[in-house]
């Protein structure tokens, strides 16, 4: 007898690709956060690690699984933070984790830049076949985001032989002298580091809650991208010196933040038209979180270079750089890396890739939307919240002291992120005031569910308090 598959069944993922269930309920407090063994350690990190930041809450972690994770203490937390964006198919999914021992068992290191192994050549080849990007494409792999950025900006000043890059503000890639240089979110990133990376110049991004040219939606023709091409290009930088424009798509740590929907194609016509090559940061909204591989394709962007990092294998350490063949071009000998692309990390990207595509993508973009519907809906009963965006599962609240003056409240986005934690809800921080839901894209309706419940009783309580 041939089954109709039931509507569960035709909308969640294949079991295959979700982690198995958590086995207990969660979240769930049983010590006040944090408990006694958590500030025992933490008492022993503020004697010895560099205090350069200072966590959000003090949570120690004993172990995570899917979307839970379990302090020293016995709590567990619904984790809607997912290590930065980072554990993209969940905590220490088993596929995640047999594919990094079977590999332990053969090759941990041998350094690509001198010899050559399988995994990292075929996680080149699929990165190559996915990215929307035209013609012939070449990858390089290294360690982390800000190594993958500094790559792409020694690319495209070899490539064009121009020296100027253009960032945005709010943008974030990276706390290296040269990639905060190019990060423009807080000033304390910079503070005492200088002098900088010369002749790099920050333009407006498209924020449209916080238009920088006051443009009401009703009014807008993307004015904000005249900033570049009447102020920047008329004045001051002239576009046949730009080597590259270096954007993210969605703006993650400056406060999640979708820009305008012509807002990146017209930004491409404008390279194009200066030949400067455009370089599209990924790192965080890249590999399914926004409910398309790239968030790129939901702008029909093709740009030259793509930065990923993050995501791409949920949690194990690896960045890549995805530029077209003409522009993947070095003098020989001029760029390495001892650690980059090496074996595990190569294998947990090649099944993370595998499980995103076969559902996790589509998921993020399914349970992303009816978590932004059910957050809209508590803007009717908390005037704390400013704003609610975000596409697939990047959500941003924006916490304001007025909707009117729309004043931004950070203090109090503070409190509620750490009342969120104390009720066993893991978010962070991002931008002025915005809160960030980006849990792993295994998060279920359920999860989604309880995740509007705990903010919704947070900003009850805090409304109580006045
Ligand atoms: N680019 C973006 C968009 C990021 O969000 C980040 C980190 O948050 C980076 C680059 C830097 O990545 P990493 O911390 O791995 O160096």
């Amino acid at each position: 007898m041939h089954l109709m598959p039931t509507r569960q069944s035709a909308e969640r993922p294949a079991a295959s690709v979700m982690p198995p269930p958590y086995p207990g309920e969660y979240p769930k407090i049983v010590v006040s956060p944090p408990g006694p063994k958590a500030r025992a350690w933490n008492a022993r990190d503020q004697k010895v690690v560099s205090q350069n930041l200072t966590p959000d809450y003090e949570l120690v972690v004993e172990r995570a699984s899917g979307m839970v994770v379990e302090d020293l203490d016995g709590n567990r937390y619904l984790d809607f933070a997912a290590g930065i964006s980072t554990v993209s198919t969940g905590h220490c999914h088993p596929e995640v984790v047999r594919a990094i021992q079977q590999q332990a068992e053969r090759l941990i290191h041998i350094c690509y830049t001198d010899f050559h192994y399988p995994a990292y050549i075929e996680l080149c080849e699929t990165l190559a076949q996915l990215a929307p990007m035209s013609g012939k494409k070449r990858v390089f792999l290294s360690n982390s985001g800000a190594e993958a950025v500094e790559t792409s900006i020694k690319l495209a000043r070899i490539r064009t032989g121009r020296q100027k890059i253009v960032a945005f503000y709010g943008a974030f890639h990276g706390r290296t002298l040269g990639t905060l240089t190019l990060t423009a979110s807080k000033p304390v990133h910079r503070l005492a580091c200088g002098p900088v990376l010369p002749e790099v110049y920050h333009t407006h991004f498209s924020y449209c809650y916080r238009c920088p040219v006051n443009r009401k939606p009703e009014s807008c023709d993307v004015q904000c991208l005249d900033l570049l091409t009447d102020s920047m290009f008329q004045h001051t930088v002239p576009p046949q010196e730009v080597a590259a424009v270096l954007i993210e798509p969605v703006q993650g740590e400056g406060g999640f933040i979708p820009p305008h929907p012509e807002f990146l194609p017209r930004l491409q016509a404008l390279c194009r038209e200066h030949g400067i090559l455009l370089i599209a940061d990924e790192v965080q909204c890249g590999m399914g979180r926004t409910g398309k591989l790239f968030a790129s394709e939901h702008f029909g962007l093709d740009p030259d270079i793509f930065i990923l990092a993050k995501g791409i294998a949920s949690g194990m350490p690896i960045s890549a750089v995805i530029a077209r063949d003409d522009v993947m071009k070095w003098n020989d000998g001029s760029h390495g890396s001892t650690f980059g692309g090496n074996p595990l990390s190569c294998q947990a990207a090649l099944v993370t890739l595998r499980l995103l595509r076969g559902g996790l993508i589509e998921n993020a973009g399914r349970v992303g939307a009816g978590l932004l519907k059910r957050l809209r809906g508590l803007m009717d009963r908390h005037a704390l919240l400013g704003d609610v965006r975000g596409i697939g599962l990047m959500i941003g609240i924006e916490i304001v002291r007025d909707r009117d003056t729309r004043e931004p409240a950070a203090a109090l986005r503070d409190r509620i992120v750490r009342r969120a934690f104390e009720r066993g809800l893991l978010t962070l921080p991002c931008g002025k005031s915005t809160i960030r839901l980006s849990p792993p894209l295994v998060c279920s309706d359920s999860d989604a569910d309880k995740a509007v419940s705990i903010l919704d009783e947070v900003l009850t309580e805090i409304r109580a308090e006045g």
